[in-house]
């Protein structure tokens, strides 16, 4: 009956995602949760040198690479930060790099009396369960949040207040806070009725399954092991609270509070508590913060969500169903996907960041960058479309600072 066949074209649809490295099929994730074989083999690659206590964290890379990404990572504190690049010199592996990197950074291995092998086994499987195939969704974006979260765990108001706890969840919130991510949206995995819609009542679906999945791998790797059991527990809540804090749908819950906060001087960072809803906005402004980067960085982002949002319209159309908002590749224009987004849900955002920091030359030269690439979408979306670019980009058109950006005072 028609029952029956709606569940076999959902299941059919699935699938077709599965094939596509979108949602893999419960039996082939089942068997990858219980062995693990997949993490085990490709976690030793990166065991082979492991070298505890070791200064840096570029032990596994290819040599030929090794110089240009420690390089890199000397300057890993500034906003002009090219991910991509370092991701390709660090052969796919920047999030673990990265993550390496800033522990040794923070020193967080010696505080938190961490074992080196679990910590590398951990961000291993954070890192593969990321879903490379997702055009925006994947490794790269954590690790470009990660960093983000590091440029403004470094902001002066900040930078004092921050005990060596806040800074361990801060950074392991931005590794983990789109873990296994399938690359469709929760309104998509509401009326396909897949099980994680059920499972989280249609509430925070991905940012929960983000969390509980992010719990697996702490628990599975034992990295909070030895540990008193309220402090892992703690942990485990705080990351919760954190990553969930990124469901776009709450965004105006936390902007007004932000600005209330703001308005009535009355943040305390002596306060735990206050210290925690600085870092839940940090993670925010981090997540969204591609507006805020150098157009030639900002842009890529922006073509990479766009193409992740049409695929899904695609998927829609194909199984007749209706087509999201920002997902239909014919009205939705990638300058028109940006501008909305730009206008409501970074700028205002930034602009009480922006408050929050007194402000810092970080805040200033984001806001500089997010108006700089607003102008250039408008300015795009008035000139006539050039058909055919769904992945290819027009590099050859300037942004809006081309050339300038050398020798920038960036923090
Ligand atoms: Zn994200």
């Amino acid at each position: 009956d028609t029952q029956v066949h709606v569940n076999t074209q959902i299941k059919c649809l699935f699938d077709r995602i599965a094939q596509q490295g979108g949602v893999e099929s419960g039996t082939r994730r089942k068997v990858k949760r219980l062995l693990s074989f997949q993490r085990y083999c490709h976690d030793s690659r990166l065991l082979r040198g492991l070298v505890p206590c070791a200064p840096g964290s570029l032990h596994f890379l290819d040599d030929d690479y090794l110089g240009q990404a420690a390089h890199m990572l000397s300057k890993v504190g500034t906003w002009n930060f090219d991910i991509f690049l370092f991701d390709r010199l660090t052969n796919g592996n920047s999030l673990v790099t990265l993550m390496c990197h800033l522990f040794n950074v923070y020193d967080l291995v010696h505080h938190f009396q961490l074992d080196m092998v679990k910590l590398h086994r951990f961000l291993g499987m954070v890192q593969e369960d990321y879903h490379s195939h997702n055009p925006y969704h994947n490794a790269v974006h954590a690790a470009d949040v990660t960093q983000a979260m590091y440029c403004y765990l470094k902001e002066p108001r900040l930078a004092e207040q921050l005990s060596p706890l806040d800074v361990f969840l801060g950074l392991m919130a931005a590794a983990a806070h789109d873990v296994d991510h399938p690359g469709v949206n929760q309104p998509f995995l509401i009326k396909t009725k897949h099980h994680l819609a059920s499972l989280y009542q249609n509430t925070s679906v991905l940012e929960s399954h983000h969390w509980r999945s992010t719990v697996g791998m702490l628990r599975e790797s034992g990295l909070l092991s030895h540990l008193p059991a309220d402090m892992s527990q703690d942990i485990e809540q705080q990351l919760g609270s954190l990553i969930l804090a990124t469901d776009i749908s709450r965004q105006n819950e936390f902007l007004l509070t932000f600005r209330e906060h703001l308005d009535n001087q009355d943040l305390d960072l002596q306060l735990a508590s206050h210290r925690h809803f600085i870092l839940q906005i940090a993670l925010k402004c981090a997540d969204v913060c591609n507006p805020c980067r150098v157009w030639e960085l900002s842009r890529q982002w922006s073509e990479r969500v766009c193409e992740e949002f049409y695929r899904q319209g695609d998927l829609e159309r194909q199984f007749d169903l209706e087509i999201s908002p920002l997902c239909n590749q014919q009205a939705d224009s990638v300058p028109a996907v940006q501008i909305g987004f730009i206008s409501y849900i970074a700028e205002p955002l930034f602009e009480e960041w922006q408050r929050f920091t007194e402000p810092s030359a970080l805040s200033r030269t984001m806001l500089g960058h997010l108006h700089k690439n607003k102008a250039c979408w408008s300015s795009r979306r008035c000139a006539p479309s050039s058909p055919g670019t769904r992945t290819d980009s027009p590099d050859e058109e300037p942004g809006p600072e081309a050339g300038d950006e050398e020798g920038e005072d960036t923090p």
